[in-house]
């Protein structure tokens, strides 16, 4: 395999697959739609998480862990949720395998050994949590109870990408339950709010806070909402969604809890969740043709110090510079590694922290010890400079500061270029021809035009955005009176 990437202008499905693998982020395994995330992609994931749930537990969230098997029955019980998850479940069957008899050395399901009631692997968990809620909510002093869980789901997705959409993922989902119904609300937008300040600023990621339409709501929600972010190619990809679920599951499951009043009513609920989808926002957000682009906040390592020496006395040298400098770094809370294998000469090791995106390389060679100085290199913009070795901890703590300001604004410069005003159809099919992006237009409300629009340009409706302002126009595809805007796009 050749080491450059095939350009994003070139074939940007093939750049996105190629960079994932060459970068060492994942990898297709021998499950069909399930992916190895590798170590270094693990440690980025890693990262979002520890973020994540810091956010999660500032907010007054805890977290638990659910089984990852849901019984049929219980799975069933919210009527709306078991029918839009239906057509993508894995469902266990027999718990034994057996010798086959006409098949020497191969094993077979054990017929004897069929479960009584079908097993459901977790789609997503309100099922098996709001089953579980019901013997830890009597009364209003149990409420709100605000869970988390870190867990993996299965959804049998038939059209997979790494990271993007995978038939298994890691995620987390949020399962609370609150007394009233404004209360259940202001928990929804919370966290909204919540994966709105992590994506934009901790991932650089500028996003739309929104509401979904009817058609696009979570299965058995009253009111999903979520953030949307573009890609560079164009297409929005739903970022993450938290989710007002009303009464549903509490009636579902029999949740009643007394008031203070002594009054019996049914809980209130809401649930949210983000996946390694982000990771598949990031690359797309950042990244360019030489390989991945990280934000400092996300990456594993955010300097890389190469040593450029001939002979053992020259390395000692520099790595007795680079010690000090190393500690400096560490300091200040900077992570930094010291790429000192024998194996590789520089360049390759410059073209492999360029290809897995590390935000800064410092390069220190016997001259630059003469001379007190180094050579520091920018991922983001791939500019270099020769700086004093001298106070170089402060300045890449402000540097990295100062990039991953940079990155963002440059995705928001790019998101804000792709958001175009349409007022007619033939405009809108023109800017899905050539310019691509967010189209913000008047629409009907219905359901009819929705479906129409999607079925002739497979533009969806993204969101409603949350901060539209009322303003009269007519629906772009059927002329009939709106009051707002949405956002269309072709999306992930
Ligand atoms: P949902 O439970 O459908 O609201 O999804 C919760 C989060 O998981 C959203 O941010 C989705 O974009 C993401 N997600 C949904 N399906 C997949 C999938 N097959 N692979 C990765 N992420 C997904």
């Amino acid at each position: 395999m050749s080491k450059n990437l095939t350009s994003r202008a070139e074939d940007y499905s093939k750049w996105y697959n190629e960079l994932v693998v060459k970068a060492d982020l994942a990898e297709n395994s021998a499950v069909r739609g399930c992916m190895v995330i590798k170590p270094y992609g693990f440690a980025i994931w890693e990262k979002m998480q520890a973020e994540l749930d810091r956010m999660f537990k500032e907010t007054g969230h805890q977290n638990a862990y659910f089984p990852l098997f849901v019984p049929k029955s219980l799975f069933e019980a919210e009527e709306k949720n078991a029918e839009g998850f239906a057509k993508e479940c894995a469902v266990v069957t027999h718990y034994r395998l057996q010798n086959d008899p006409e098949n020497p050395g191969k094993l077979r399901v054990d017929p004897q050994a069929k479960l009584e009631e079908e097993l459901v692997v977790r789609p997503t968990s309100e099922a098996i949590i709001w089953n579980t809620y019901k013997g830890w909510i009597q009364s209003y002093r149990d409420l709100p109870l605000l869970i988390n869980q870190w867990a993996n789901v299965v959804r049998w997705e038939m059209r997979t990408r790494l990271f993007l959409r995978t038939a298994e993922f890691l995620w987390q989902e949020g399962h609370t339950a609150h007394e009233t119904k404004e209360e259940a609300i202001q928990e929804a937008e919370l966290m909204n709010n919540v994966y709105s300040d992590f994506v934009q600023n901790f991932m650089a990621i500028p996003v739309v806070k929104g509401l979904k339409t009817e058609s696009e709501r979570f299965a058995g929600a009253d009111e999903t909402y979520c953030i949307e972010a573009l890609m560079q190619d164009g297409k929005a990809l739903q970022a993450g969604t938290s989710h007002f679920l009303g009464q549903n599951f509490a009636k579902a499951f029999d949740v009643k809890f007394t008031s203070k009043e002594g009054k019996q009513d049914y809980v209130w609920a809401t649930s949210w969740g983000v996946s390694t989808r982000l990771m598949g926002a990031l690359i797309m957000t950042h990244s360019d043709d030489k390989g991945l682009v990280l934000p400092p906040n996300l990456a594993p390592n955010q300097v890389v110090i190469v040593p450029i020496y001939k002979g053992e006395d020259q390395l000692k040298e520099v790595t007795t510079v680079a010690d000090g400098m190393m500690k400096d770094l560490r300091s200040l809370g900077v992570t930094v590694k010291y790429d000192n294998r024998d194996t590789l000469r520089p360049g390759a090791k410059f073209a492999q922290h360029e290809l897995q995106g590390v935000p800064l390389r410092i390069a220190i060679g016997a001259r630059d010890i003469a001379n007190g100085t180094v050579e520091l290199a920018r991922r983001d913009n791939l500019t270099k400079e020769v700086v004093p070795s001298e106070g170089i901890a402060m300045r890449v703590k402000e540097l990295l500061k100062e990039i991953q300001e940079s990155l963002f604004n440059k995705a928001l410069d790019f998101r804000d270029n792709h958001i175009t005003k349409v007022e007619t159809f033939d405009e809108f099919k023109n800017v899905l021809e050539n310019k691509t992006g967010f189209i913000s237009a008047h629409w009907d409300g219905t359901a009819e035009t929705e479906d129409k629009i999607k079925e002739l340009t497979k533009a969806t409706i993204r969101c409603i955005p949350l901060d539209a302002k009322e303003e009269q126009g007519t629906c772009v595809f059927s002329g009939k009176p709106s009051t707002r805007r949405v956002l269309f796009a072709k999306a992930y």
